[in-house]
């Protein structure tokens, strides 16, 4: 197979090429063209051509056009998880059941949010009335990781393109093959050519042009905090929404329901592999039950179904690439080298079916007895290995809680409402989930704070990053002007 890029409605070869390498099997998937200055510059072109018409288009018609898009994405569930599955190693359980379905579901709620980008009137004293307008950006760059590629990049695509932008997207080069399905698709859906474009490429060749694109108008990214921090030195100002890094506090206090705590503690950090930027990766459990809690937490670990990404029963499918397999070994190596106490997986490589033993898989790791201040509980591992780390009080948790460079999300269990709530307020991070895990909605505002990133997206908050605001300011004819120079 291979892939090209999607330049003003048209496939577009490069002159090199990279392969894409299923992460069960080593296979190589597709060829996919590499893009540089050259691609990226035909694509912004494109992109600004497209835009006044497209921003001109009737919210009507843009809405009509998401809603198709949505539908066609929709109807190919089983065919874009079946690539995404291949090209990630995300189990195809998660990938057909929510992530390509929640895909869908984005287009169809961005079509409603067409007709939603009213503004505000600040009358005042009848004499003056302010109010403001929201406009389209005009083009925008969309940078999106390897580990929920697809979902990731129609969360950015589709607010984007609803609101009357253009797009050159990017997807990262260890996941590419399904942007492809959605450029095809959007051209069906009847997005016009040049509104949505696709460069494939590698960060520091075709990501970087495209950031520094004097004509690039908003950069929504989505990677890691290293990558982020040189996208905005890299692009100056800017419109920006960098969703980056994390390493989320799931805190258990002794009074939490124990079957439900001990469900989502499992699901937030090994569903989608461990590679979850919202991943409840730091379980911080009250000292009175934490040998139990651990106990359990390791069983539960040890149960879970590590295979072929292929099959239904598959929960923990391999790491994207080798190298990322070696980062997070490494830090399996590290644990007890730092005192934690290795209470599930480790090394030793799972048992496997034939068709995948060339596969980068990890068993699903934990450690109990974790202090805070080890490297396992700060840095972001990004792979299925659980820190579960003893606290004493609530201050104690918040402490812990708050003592990272990260802020993305974070997790509360207690039947004691008033701590519920306390607790809530006094974690840095943009989002906190009370007794459950992470359930999005896509109203709510989506991002994090510290080194996990600045702006948020999702319902309106999308207008952050896709809108810009303008203030009109309009005399009913009687405000006083002062009268300079008149006599
Ligand atoms: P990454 O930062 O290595 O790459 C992300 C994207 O940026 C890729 O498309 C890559 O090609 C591109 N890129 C790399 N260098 C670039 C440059 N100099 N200029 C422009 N683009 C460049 O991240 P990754 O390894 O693909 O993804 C994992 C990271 O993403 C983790 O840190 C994870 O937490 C984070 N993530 C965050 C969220 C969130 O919503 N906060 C969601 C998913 C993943």
């Amino acid at each position: 197979m291979h892939i090209e890029h999607l330049i003003d409605g048209k496939p577009v070869a490069s002159a090199r090429t990279f392969p894409t390498v299923d992460p069960a099997t080593q296979e190589v998937l597709a060829d996919v063209a590499s893009g540089g200055e050259a691609e990226v510059n035909a694509a912004v072109a494109a992109a600004k051509a497209a835009f006044p018409r497209w921003a001109a288009t009737s919210q009507a018609a843009r809405a009509r056009i998401m809603r198709t898009l949505g539908d066609l994405i929709a109807a190919h569930v089983p065919e874009i998880s079946e690539w995404e599955t291949r090209d990630t190693g995300q189990a195809i359980g998660q990938t057909r059941k929510a992530l390509v379905p929640r895909a869908a579901d984005n287009f169809h709620y961005f079509a409603e949010m067409c007709t939603r980008t009213d503004g505000h009137t600040y009358p005042v004293d009848g004499a003056l009335l302010n109010y403001t307008l929201f406009h389209p950006v005009g083009v925008c760059a969309l940078i999106s990781p390897w580990n929920v590629p697809f979902m990731t990049a129609t969360w950015k695509v589709a607010p984007c393109l609803a609101f009357g932008n253009t797009a050159v997207l990017k997807m990262s080069e260890l996941s590419p093959i399904t942007a492809s399905r959605l450029g095809a698709l959007a051209l069906e859906a009847g997005v016009p050519p040049g509104v949505l474009n696709v460069v494939h490429g590698y960060g520091r060749t075709a990501g970087e042009a495209l950031v520094k694109h004097p004509d690039v108008r908003a950069i929504s990214f989505t990677g890691s905090t290293a990558t982020g921090n040189r996208i905005v030195q890299a692009a100056g100002v800017r419109k920006f929404s960098m969703e980056l890094g994390g390493k989320s506090p799931f805190v258990v206090f002794a009074d939490a329901d124990w079957d439900r705590a001990m469900d989502a503690a499992v699901f937030m950090i090994f569903s989608n592999n461990g590679e979850r930027c919202t991943a409840g990766s730091r379980i911080l459990v009250q000292r009175s039950v934490h040998d139990r809690f651990a106990q359990e937490f390791a069983l539960r670990a040890s149960r879970i179904r590590v295979g072929d990404p292929m099959e239904e029963a598959t929960v923990v499918g391999p790491m994207i690439s080798p190298e990322h397999l070696a980062k997070v070994r490494r830090y399996i190596e590290m644990g007890p080298a730092e005192g934690a106490e290795l209470i599930a997986g480790g090394l030793d490589a799972p048992a496997l079916p034939a068709r995948v033993t060339r596969g980068n898989f990890v068993r699903p790791t934990v450690f109990a007895n974790v202090r805070n201040d080890m490297k396992i509980a700060q840095d972001e591992i990004f792979g299925p290995v659980a820190c579960i780390i003893p606290f004493d009080d609530e201050a104690d948790a918040v402490r812990i809680a708050n003592d990272t460079r990260y802020g993305l999300s974070s997790y509360v269990w207690t039947e004691n409402l008033g701590r519920a709530h306390r607790v809530a307020a006094a974690i840095e991070a943009g989002m906190c989930f009370v007794n459950s895990q992470n359930v999005r909605d896509l109203r709510q505002p989506f991002g994090g704070t510290k080194a996990s990133g600045t702006g948020r997206e999702g319902g309106t908050w999308s207008f952050e990053v896709f809108l810009e605001p303008k203030n009109v300011c309009v005399s009913l004819g009687s405000h006083p002007i002062p009268r300079w120079g008149a006599q």
